[in-house]
């Protein structure tokens, strides 16, 4: 029997919450290979540091350093670590201090030296609670190889089953727990590599998959997959167990408790994905599983940072051809599109609102007026078979009324109906989406 057991941020965010880390080790059977995130706040440290080099504000990084390595610090004391973890510690924050002087010289922050800054945090804390818990520590990037798309590097599955087999599965007829961390890797030439923020989840589930585990459980702050965002709606409710495509769309669209690629790994090797509560280990947990998860809703997610871009033709009547030139304008500047909408002379798509999309209507205006709308949000409700029920469109609608909705879209995934909103209005429309569905016993 192997488990790979993940355990987020928070669960390992002080001393307390690493000692309970330790008991829900422990009682685990068989083999164990344990994921850790970073401490809770030190991967925003480091992006602050990052921050501060971009402005070239050299104070700013080394007060943003000073702060990381006091929580690290503290761990440690409080854990009553010594010795060579401390000097390990020592020599990351040495590390990391000497990079800020050369990348102020350089005057530029590169991919590449963001990563080695970012990855700090998952170095630290895996070797910390290795040795707390007396376990044997395997430096990720021995073994999640991926390419060199530094920020959200792509892993290389080949490699890394390659690396597991010959790597850590050894070290397993030694040892029952290994520990290691999440969201850091490299490339096959050794060069550091992040898989993107809250990649850790991703991790697990890549190393579930080489590793050929039993099941992977996700250990986070909450009682697994909730209804909707427990912090936006104070009344969601576990969801016992989803469907592989459920999780997998409520990750996508904003359900941050899992990372939308973690699915995938675990979709192929058919291992179930278990999401538990490190501060209530026995209370509510949600099972991922590859099997019909019983009908109905399961949850309502949101997801902001969303734009829109409207292109407006009249070229489009009648003729064939315009989407396929739309779309290849998309593909040439690397833009995704979310979701889209036609009508007979307009399309509009979602994409990701952080994106410079300044050349990329340029290029569209070609075809037809552009509009972007700026600043929105997106709702999911998902629920496997939606197709075949009706009377849940009109309940999502009416709820929504007075609330202006900017686009719509019901696709053949069959599991989500979802609307874009302005972001000023998503928190009220998801606790009413939430309520009509979520509350009132009708699911
Ligand atoms: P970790 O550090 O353990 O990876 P995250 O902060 O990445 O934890 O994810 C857990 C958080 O996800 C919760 O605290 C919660 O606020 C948020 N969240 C968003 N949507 C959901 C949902 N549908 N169910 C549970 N948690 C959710
Ligand atoms: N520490 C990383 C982050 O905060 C990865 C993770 O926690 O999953 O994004
Ligand atoms: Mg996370």
């Amino acid at each position: 029997m192997v488990t790979v057991l993940k355990f987020g941020g928070t669960s390992v965010g002080s001393a307390a919450t690493i000692r309970q880390v330790s008991r829900i080790v422990g009682a685990a059977e068989g083999k164990r290979l344990v994921v850790v995130s970073a401490f809770a706040g030190v991967t925003n440290g480091l992006v602050e540091i990052i921050e501060s080099l971009e402005r070239g504000d050299e104070q700013g990084a080394v007060a943003a350093l000073g702060h990381v390595s006091e929580r690290c610090a503290s761990i440690i004391h409080d854990l009553s670590l010594q010795g060579a973890v401390v000097e390990k510690y020592e020599e990351e924050i040495a590390r990391l201090r000497a990079l800020i002087p050369a990348i102020l010289t350089l005057g530029e922050v590169t991919p590449r030296a963001a990563d080695a800054i970012l990855a700090t945090g998952e170095i630290v804390s895996s070797f910390v609670v290795a040795a707390f818990l007396g376990a044997l520590h395997l430096d990720a990037r021995m073994i999640m190889i991926t390419d060199d798309s530094f920020g959200a590097a792509h892993p290389d599955e080949a490699a890394i089953a390659q690396t597991v087999s010959e790597r850590l599965v050894p070290l397993f007829s030694q040892v029952s727990i290994i520990v290691t961390g999440g969201y850091i890797g490299a490339t096959k030439t050794g060069v550091t590599t992040t898989l993107g923020r809250g990649g850790s989840d991703y991790s697990a589930a890549l190393f579930a998959a080489a590793l050929g585990a039993d099941r992977c459980e996700i250990w986070t702050d909450v009682n697994g997959l909730m209804s909707s965002d427990p912090r936006l709606v104070p009344t969601a409710r576990t969801v016992p167990m989803l469907h592989y495509d459920e999780a997998a769309e409520l990750a996508f669209f904003g359900a941050k408790v899992l990372h939308p690629l973690t699915i995938q790994p675990a979709v192929r090797c058919g291992i179930p994905v278990v999401i538990r509560n490190t501060f209530f280990p026995d209370g509510a947990a949600t099972r991922i599983v590859g099997t019909v998860s019983g009908g109905g809703m399961k949850a309502v997610a949101c997801r902001h940072g969303v734009a829109i871009v409207h292109i407006r033709s009249n070229r489009m009547l009648g003729t064939y051809g315009f989407l396929a030139e739309l779309f290849e304008v998309f593909r040439r500047h690397r833009v995704a599109v979310d979701m889209v909408t036609t009508s007979e002379v307009s399309v509009s798509v979602t994409v990701d609102d952080s994106l410079a999309l300044d050349a990329l209507v340029a290029d569209l205006s070609l075809l037809g007026s552009v509009d972007i709308e700026r600043g929105c949000s997106q709702i999911a409700l998902v629920g496997a078979g939606m197709r075949r029920q009706s009377g849940i469109g009109a309940r999502f609608f009416s709820v929504l009324r007075d609330i202006n909705i900017l686009m719509v879209s019901m696709g053949a995934s069959d599991t989500n109906l979802s609307v874009v909103l302005a972001e000023k209005d998503a928190p009220e429309a998801l606790r009413r989406v939430h309520t009509a569905f979520f509350e009132k016993g009708e699911e």
